[in-house]
């Protein structure tokens, strides 16, 4: 039955093949690597502490505000917790002028941040507003501040739940000056210049967000043991004991609650193996990795998200296109100019389309390779070959996936003591890639301290929404905390 191109393409399929015993190894060396971050610093496991010391059960209330900083907009919201894991969420959404982004000071960028938030304030919550300027001129405008969430996605060094320097700008921002300080007290101070009723209640990673998002919203009063993203990249954050966080004791700036004895760390997993001890590596992923522009990092990345996916099926198509043996796309009319020849010329989403197409014509794969690459007049048995790659992509991605997630199960010792263990995730590729969340499962139950009974137990649900409610929720958290420093203060 199989041509030479099929053949060819399930023998380089298989090099993607990630078997169970290669799971097992994968798991031990990720929980190895992971107690590792967390009793010192720069280790390949970041296990960043995130002062965060409590997950939201559903019932909170109240109104707060979360704004993110991240690429090209600003999102400013507000959250109105109803205690009954249910929210509603008002948003406004700012280009960041390009100046600002690159030239200006971060004076410049933080009153204009300000400014925006003043204007989602006069718009949606006028009375308020109004309000507290009132008591101001009466000299009593402390009380009544709105809390906010600062979601900040950028390389920061926390110590405390509100309070991080930047180390350095990424994704086309420059603002020398910022660098060194804390984020959060020069938003605030752009605040306080502005006199408006917010205190920023805390800074905000997207995937701790995430955790706290679905820890709300999640049925049931269990708190959620763990957030993931796979989108354009992949991280977790889960809950830890603070007695575990070893590297604690050495942080001498750090400030934070301990009453709940727990505190979320933020994984960082996407640098998981960068060592390359466990991992698994094609031909595809080594010269991927080093023609991109940070070869040796993200490793555990770089096989799992959105962002290079797309960019590891390209690699083995070409491949098959230039192999002279056999037939890829030959009545279609490539050059060297075309999208399948271009770095990063392949969207993930394609894979989506191709995994879904289970048609004997192949329809959605035809049209799929015309929208993304001008691929047209594809065979029948190109868009065979195209399938079978993607199908092996992908599900080794999925199977990778479930390194992390049972590593955190059994280091935790959750499966143990809890019937139901709580999983939010988010994110393009998990919500859209057909199957993902069946192939992980499948490699869940292979990792013998999990099994079946222990797959039974996990619940994995959908969390959206990590900078605008999660975020509102953690600055809900934070300002029960005694330990945040005031404004003025
Ligand atoms: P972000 O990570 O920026 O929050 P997303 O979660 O939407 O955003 O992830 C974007 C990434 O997901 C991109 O790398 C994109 O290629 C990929 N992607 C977008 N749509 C799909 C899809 N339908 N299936 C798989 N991957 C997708
Ligand atoms: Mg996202």
């Amino acid at each position: 039955m199989s041509s030479p191109l099929l053949a060819e393409a399930t023998r380089i399929a298989r090099e993607f093949d990630y078997p169970a015993a290669q799971v097992q190894r994968g798991v031990a060396e990720y929980i190895r690597q992971s107690n590792e971050g967390l009793a010192q610093e720069n280790t390949t496991l970041s296990q960043i502490p995130t002062f965060v010391t409590a997950v939201p059960n559903g019932t909170e209330k109240g109104l707060y505000l979360a704004v993110d900083l991240g690429g090209t907009n600003f999102r400013v919201c507000s959250v109105e917790l109803h205690g009954d894991t249910t929210f509603s969420l008002t948003q406004s959404k700012i280009m960041i002028p390009r100046e600002l982004m690159a030239s200006g000071t971060s004076k410049d960028l933080f009153t204009f941040l300000a400014r925006q938030i003043e204007a989602f304030l006069r718009i949606h919550h006028n009375e308020h507003f109004e309000a507290h300027q009132r008591r101001r001129r009466e000299g009593k405008g402390e009380e009544e501040l709105f809390d906010l969430g600062f979601t900040f996605s950028f390389p920061v060094r926390q110590y405390g739940i509100n309070s991080g320097t930047l180390i350095r700008w990424t994704k086309g921002f420059n603002i020398p000056d910022a660098v060194g300080h804390d984020v959060c007290a020069l938003l605030q101070s752009a605040i306080d210049d502005l006199d408006l009723p917010v205190r920023v209640a805390a800074l905000v990673n997207d995937t701790v967000g995430t955790l706290m998002a679905r820890s709300y919203t999640s049925p049931g009063e269990t708190g959620t043991l763990l957030g993931a993203i796979f989108g354009t990249g992949t991280n977790g954050a889960y809950v830890e004991k603070l007695d575990k966080i070893t590297k604690l004791k050495s942080m001498k700036d750090a400030h934070f609650d301990t009453s709940t004895g727990e505190m979320i760390i933020n994984a960082e997993w996407g640098s998981f193996d960068n060592q390359l001890g466990v991992l698994p590596s094609t031909i595809y992923d080594r010269e991927l990795d080093a023609d991109s522009n940070n070869p040796g990092i993200q490793m555990f990345e770089k096989r799992v998200s959105g962002m290079f996916l797309g960019e590891i099926l390209r690699r083995a198509l070409v491949a098959l296109h230039k192999d002279s043996k056999v037939d890829l796309f030959s009545n279609v009319s490539i050059t060297p100019e075309g999208l399948l020849y271009r770095q990063w010329g392949l969207d993930t989403s394609l894979l989506s389309v191709v995994e879904a197409d289970n048609t004997s014509q192949m329809t959605d794969i035809k049209t799929a390779l015309k929208d993304h690459l001008n691929i047209e007049n594809a065979s029948n048995e190109d868009c065979q070959a195209v399938k079978i790659l993607t199908h092996a992509i992908g599900k080794r991605a999925a199977r990778l996936s479930a390194v992390p997630l049972a590593a955190i199960l059994i280091h935790t010792g959750k499966l143990q003591t809890d019937d139901i263990v709580d999983v939010g995730v988010d994110g393009s590729v998990v919500e859209f890639y057909p199957n993902f969340e069946a192939h992980l499962r499948e490699a869940l139950r292979e990792v013998k301290e999990v099994g079946v009974e222990g797959d039974k137990k996990v619940r994995i649900g959908i969390s959206k929404d990590g900078s605008g409610v999660g975020a509102a929720l953690i600055a809900l958290v934070a300002s029960k905390d005694e330990n945040l420093k005031n404004p003025r203060e």
